[in-house]
């Protein structure tokens, strides 16, 4: 079964062509400046790369179009024709209260879907275009949607309520929504996998810690508390997203240094985190070498976004009333063995304890506990495609 992933937004697209049941990855890459010029990549084992070229691409069709020609193409392709693609799957960021799973793309689904536009007014339109235009032009391939939010759906009301007049809940749907959920998902499935335990008996807590981070309790195999929020702008503090804070402060700044609410949120969502704190960079690479050199705020930024960690692990262990395993996943928790090890410093006492040894390396799926840890610490590269991938396959073999 060959699966077409799609993660569209507003100016660009990403793209890979998959198999779900043995991972393969057949073509994948990028199409970027829609709407303002169109530079195509596309990677495929044994072929031609095509990086960044010219492509012209007016809207998201023009996009799509350039993708489907690429794959199909007699020399550098990887099918032999469109009919060869047996569902597409679309990333769509937030699916509300009304996805707590994925779901084949029909068109009373599509208006339904819409309906969340304004839950996530930057992402989710972008991301209806995208299916628009695939739609158009391959009117009798399946479609599915699969949501960031819909694994936290599970979420009791405890851990999604805020604690605002009640209507603002059941009027106006603020609540705790969450992100991430397809590589939580993921990375959930493959802990079971790697501890050779069923999902249903498991209580972990998962650390998807890249330029976006989130944390959530896992019992059972379903979400039962996130750090994200309404929006993704909540939890730990992120490369440019300040996280959790004072809703105090947002009147005190903004009458301070004479800022509307528009100039205040751009300052949380792109000029906070550890670029905020270190005054160096959003990228955490960059803050370790700036850190090494002796900047003391670099330092500060690192640390302040490890404790946050660490502070939500212990949370979420009380949360489920216990945890069996932790899970570092995405850029960060993928690649830096020093967050890892500082993450978990000081959990001992949990019976979290990892091997500094075991933990030597980036990048790889594996149990990096130490020898007398009770509770297991594993590294899992996220798949988000390969999840939606998978999703997608299930529903369309019904
Ligand atoms: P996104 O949320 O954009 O998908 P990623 O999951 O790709 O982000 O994570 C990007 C982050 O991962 C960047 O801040 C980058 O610095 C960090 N990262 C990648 N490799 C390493 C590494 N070896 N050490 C520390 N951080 C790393």
């Amino acid at each position: 079964m060959n699966i077409l992933v799609i993660n569209a937004g507003s100016s660009s697209l990403k793209y890979q062509l998959l198999n779900p049941e043995t991972e393969e990855v057949l073509a994948k890459g990028l199409c970027e400046r829609i709407g303002i010029d169109g530079k195509f990549t596309y990677k495929a084992p044994g072929k031609e790369k095509i990086d960044a070229v010219d492509v012209a691409m007016p809207t998201h069709a023009e996009a799509i179009k350039a993708v489907l020609d690429a794959l199909v193409d007699p020399k550098n392709g990887v099918i032999g024709s469109m009919d060869e693609i047996d569902a597409v799957g679309h990333r769509v960021v937030h699916g509300g209260e009304k996805f707590a799973k994925s779901v084949l793309l029909t068109d009373e689904v599509m208006a339904t879907v819409e309906e969340c536009n304004p839950l996530a007014p930057l992402h989710n339109p972008a991301n209806i275009i995208g299916i628009k235009a695939c739609q158009q032009l391959m009117p009798n391939t399946p479609m599915v949607g699969v949501f960031d939010t819909a694994f936290h759906q599970t979420m009791p009301p405890v851990a999604y309520i805020y604690a605002l007049p009640y209507e603002y809940y059941s009027e106006d749907k603020v609540r705790r929504y969450g992100f991430h959920g397809t590589s939580h998902k993921y990375v959930a499935g493959r802990a079971a996998a790697m501890l050779g335990k069923p999902l249903e008996e498991l209580k972990l807590i998962s650390c998807h810690l890249g330029n976006g981070s989130s944390i959530t309790a896992i019992n059972g195999g379903k979400s039962v508390d996130t750090t994200m929020g309404f929006t993704p702008l909540a939890g730990v503090p992120m490369g440019t997203r300040s996280g959790d804070l004072d809703a105090g402060i947002l009147e005190y700044l903004m009458t301070k240094h004479n800022m509307d609410i528009k100039e205040m949120l751009n300052v949380l969502n792109k000029k906070s985190g550890v670029l905020g704190i270190s005054g160096v960079s959003s990228d955490f690479r960059d803050l370790d070498e700036a850190a090494e050199k002796g900047n003391e705020r670099a330092a500060l930024a690192v640390e302040a976004f490890e404790y946050s960690v660490r502070k939500y692990i212990g949370a979420y262990a009380a949360a489920m009333g216990g945890v069996d395993a932790i899970i570092f996943t995405a850029g960060v928790g993928e690649n830096s063995k020093g967050t890892r090890a500082n993450v978990v410093k000081g959990l001992e006492y949990m019976g979290i304890k990892i091997d500094a040894e075991k933990n030597n390396f980036r990048g790889e799926e594996r149990d990096i506990s130490a020898a007398d840890a009770t509770v297991r610490t594993l590294v899992i590269p996220t798949n988000e495609e390969l999840m939606i991938a998978m999703d997608t396959a299930a529903l369309v073999r019904g």
